[in-house]
């Protein structure tokens, strides 16, 4: 029988974060002994305060399907945070609670385009972005950035890339790959653009708000009145309370979006797992202050991950402010040749690393920029010395 895939997956390219990981596992498994750094994944174990939670919904027999868009207490609790951390008001009918931050997305693209309408996505911009539009029929029109800015979108080039079509931008700030923040006035100018063109919606993705390294404090879109009902603000626990396999994400959105939202999802996947949810109730009620310890240790790391490689000609890293990725710029290796093997793009140059090196990164391709490449930090201090030290090797 021949291939009876639909054109919709089959224009779909494959995670290459979780591809790469894939490609790691099973050079691991044959033996050799990588060092993975190409998972955007926290190598803590998540707080006990959060697991006693789950091990007690367990015990109060929480396994019934939970309302569509989440618990109302779970809702509560992330209105509790969207007010404390963000200053921003949101009620029940605002809310949605869904299977991690990614299906968040998902629903709101689905939700929000029709055929051809134009998504703005700052490049580099995280891995799935520019699949997840596509997935809804939408078009990924890409603002390249540069190392220079900080990677960020300046008000003339959000002018220059806005048409008739366009329909939506997406931003995560702190930013996967790059690890930089939108301050307040670099959003109220992207805002005052904006201003003048009322259709666009705008998908504030904050998962790694609590992820901040203190110098350019976390701004959200919606905190300015005129973008507030036209703003989804984005938001999940995978990444700063280190629980990506449990699988919780939500949003704050005009109630229309929301609604549309949860009518999606009761026809796909229904509320999420239920022992996650009461789970993250405590995670949200509970001081952020409880996670910092994370944060501080990541700190750390970035200071030593920047320096190493900074001492290494060819890479040229911006300071990221957030998350925990550095996002070198590679293009001086470009045409060059170590043990046989020329490196023509930023995917030759990783794949390099795998093999030589026995470390895995991810191609800046893979986030619509490809003149770096994303290694995250979010590893021992032990492993990232050895692997950049590998790295440094491979490239003498
Ligand atoms: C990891 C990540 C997500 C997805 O989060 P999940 O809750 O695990 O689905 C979304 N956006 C960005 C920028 C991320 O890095």
């Amino acid at each position: 029988m021949s291939n009876q895939l639909s054109d919709r997956i089959n224009s779909v390219t494959p995670s290459a974060t979780l591809e790469m990981a894939a490609k790691a596992r099973k050079l691991r498994a044959s033996g050799k002994d990588i060092i993975g750094l190409s998972l955007g994944e926290p190598d803590f174990d998540i707080p006990d305060y959060i697991k006693d939670a789950a091990i007690q919904a367990v015990n109060d027999g929480y396994n019934s399907y939970t309302p569509v868009d989440g618990y109302v207490e779970l809702k509560d609790a992330i209105i509790t945070k969207f007010k404390r951390d963000n200053n921003l008001t949101y009620d029940r009918t605002q809310i949605v609670v869904s299977t991690g931050a990614k299906q968040s997305l998902y629903n709101v693209a689905q939700v929000v385009l029709n055929k051809g309408d134009e998504v703005i996505l700052p490049c580099p911009y995280w891995v799935s972005y520019s699949d997840i539009v596509k997935l809804a029929d939408g078009v990924p029109v890409e603002v390249p950035t540069s190392l220079e800015n900080d990677f960020k979108m300046t008000a003339e080039q959000l002018e220059a890339a806005i048409t008739p079509k366009t329909k939506m931008l997406w931003y995560s700030s702190p930013c996967n790959p790059s690890g930089s923040i939108y301050s307040k006035d670099e959003l109220r100018a992207l805002a005052n653009v904006l201003q003048k063109h009322p259709q666009i919606v705008v998908v504030s993705d904050e998962i790694y708000e609590h992820i901040n390294y203190g110098v350019t404090p976390h701004a959200s879109m919606a905190e300015f009145e005129d973008m507030y009902d036209r703003t989804v603000t984005v938001n999940g626990v995978a990444k700063a309370f280190a629980m990506t396999g449990w699988r919780i994400g939500y949003i704050g959105a005009p109630a229309y979006i929301a609604r549309a939202c949860n009518k999606l999802q009761g026809q796909v996947t229904s509320g999420a797992n239920c022992i996650a949810q009461r789970a993250v109730i405590t995670a949200l009620i509970e001081s952020p202050e409880r996670i910092h310890y994370m944060v501080d240790e990541f700190k750390e790391r970035r200071k030593i991950i920047l320096g190493l490689l900074n001492d290494i000609e060819g890479f040229k890293c911006n300071e990221p402010e957030g998350a925990f990725y550095v996002y070198p710029d590679v293009t001086a290796y470009f045409g060059k040749t170590f043990n046989g093997t020329k490196i023509n793009n930023a995917s030759d140059f990783a794949m390099y690393l795998l093999e030589a090196a026995n470390v895995a990164t991810v191609t800046g391709d893979a986030f619509g920029n490809g003149n770096c490449i994303r290694i995250s930090y979010a590893a021992s201090e032990k492993e990232i010395r050895e692997a950049i030290s590998r790295i440094r090797t491979a490239l003498s």
